[in-house]
């Protein structure tokens, strides 16, 4: 079995120039931090390779937001965690007793960070806690448990964000600013190719192919990446999806989930997407946006740093300079300010649903030989990114 690039090297790949990236966030992030007794105090649920590796480190760093009391199935490792955090004994919660967080007014908002098929009960039970929730992509497996976790957030009277960390990057957003000026003329084209090798040898791997844990494997992944940039590239959204495959179910890595998913989005202006995934293709994020008069290139353009684009008019390439930030802290830090009323939100639960009903119908066009499937249910992003989210913090 091919297993050349894991998920590990994608990560590797990903926080590549981690050097550049200290000294250029040192730029980006001009506004001064909160005093530490008015950030709005997060806690993160399961604490696995993202959380450790990106969110808390994410927290120390963030304006607004900071780590209050973190949530575990394994209490050696939180009681680690916490005490390297600073954080008392009385702030580790296990799945058992997380409804206690109702009576902890230490804990505003919880980061749901679970495998995906978790992410529904967490996120409702964080809800009717009182909290407000920032949940990890994509938000649920199916759309009736999307549609149950927006109706908790109304019902609570609480935000629900879902955890689009691009909708903040700067050269996301100076690609979505560049595409509404007109700078490329009216946009024909977008490709997206999302994907990388799965190791099932990783436990965060494992899970993610499993369907019971994962919902739809390399699509709710990677491919999510694909499908939420073609919309926020574009700023509009697909009418009608068409989608073909291919899954090896020799591989014992796709026993219960699909491998690669070549899909197109037809929109309303006449642009069409392309988009790709795979947990069996060589490492990428990458995606293009062809317009009449130039294109934007982005190779990678959704790792957590070191992204790469580039505007090109024929054979003259331009390199798209904007500082690098630290995306996680960026997104929290926007959490926290849509908490304090000072932001909207930008990437609400209605989003994350839009993705997994586009999923949904990308896998019931795949079930159906590439059948066109009807995505034109009316949905409109309430708030475009580009247009709120400052490129420097
Ligand atoms: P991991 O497998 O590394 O971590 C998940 C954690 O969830 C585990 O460490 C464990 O924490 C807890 N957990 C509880 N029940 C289970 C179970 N039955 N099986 C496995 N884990 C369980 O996954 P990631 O951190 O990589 O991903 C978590 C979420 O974050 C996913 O939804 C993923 O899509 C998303 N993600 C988003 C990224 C982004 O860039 N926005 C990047 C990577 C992931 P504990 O031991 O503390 O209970």
């Amino acid at each position: 079995m091919p297993q050349e690039i894991s998920r590990r090297t994608l990560i590797e790949l990903s926080v590549a120039g981690t050097a550049a990236l200290a000294a250029a966030e040192a730029r980006a992030q001009r506004r001064p931090a909160l005093p530490k007794d008015q950030k709005i105090g997060f806690a993160v649920v399961g604490l696995g390779k993202l959380s450790q590796g990106q969110i808390i480190p994410g927290l120390r760093s963030a304006r607004s937001a900071k780590l209050v009391a973190v949530v575990s199935g394994h209490r050696d490792k939180a009681a680690r965690i916490a005490a390297a955090e600073g954080l008392p004994t009385d702030a580790i919660y296990s799945y058992e007793d997380y409804d206690r967080i109702a009576q902890d007014p230490r804990i505003q908002v919880v980061y749901i960070v679970l495998p995906n098929a978790m992410h529904a009960e967490y996120t409702i039970r964080a809800l009717k806690a009182g909290k407000h929730v920032l949940c990890e992509k994509p938000m649920a497996t199916s759309v009736a448990d999307c549609e149950a976790m927006i109706a908790a957030a109304k019902a609570a009277n609480r935000k629900l964000m879902i955890a689009y960390r691009c909708h903040y990057e700067p050269k996301n957003l100076e690609a979505m600013r560049r595409i509404r000026s007109g700078a490329l003329g009216k946009p024909r084209l977008v490709v997206t190719d999302m994907g990388r090798q799965a190791d099932p040898s990783d436990p965060s791997d494992a899970w993610r192919l499993d369907r019971k844990l994962a919902g739809d494997g390399a699509l709710g992944d990677m491919g999510i990446y694909g499908v939420n940039a073609s919309r926020y590239l574009l700023n509009e959204e697909p009418v009608e999806v068409r989608a073909w495959g291919n899954t090896d179910k020799s591989d014992p890595r796709f026993a219960t989930t699909d491998d690669l998913i070549a899909w197109q989005f037809r929109f309303p202006s006449g642009a069409i997407c392309n988009g790709s995934t795979s947990f069996n293709y060589n490492a990428t994020m990458s995606f293009e946006v062809w317009g009449e008069k130039a294109r934007i290139r982005a190779d990678p353009g959704a790792f957590y740093g070191g992204n790469h684009f580039a505007m090109v008019d024929g054979g003259n390439l331009k390199e798209i300079d904007t500082p690098e930030v630290d995306q996680f802290a960026r997104e929290m830090d926007w959490m926290a300010d849509v908490v304090r009323g000072k932001a909207p939100l930008v990437s609400p639960g209605e989003e994350g649903l839009q993705d997994v009903r586009l999923m949904k119908a990308i896998t019931d066009s795949l079930a159906r030989g590439g059948a066109p499937i009807s995505t034109d249910w009316g949905y409109k992003r309430a708030v475009d990114p580009a247009a709120v989210v400052d490129i420097v913090a």
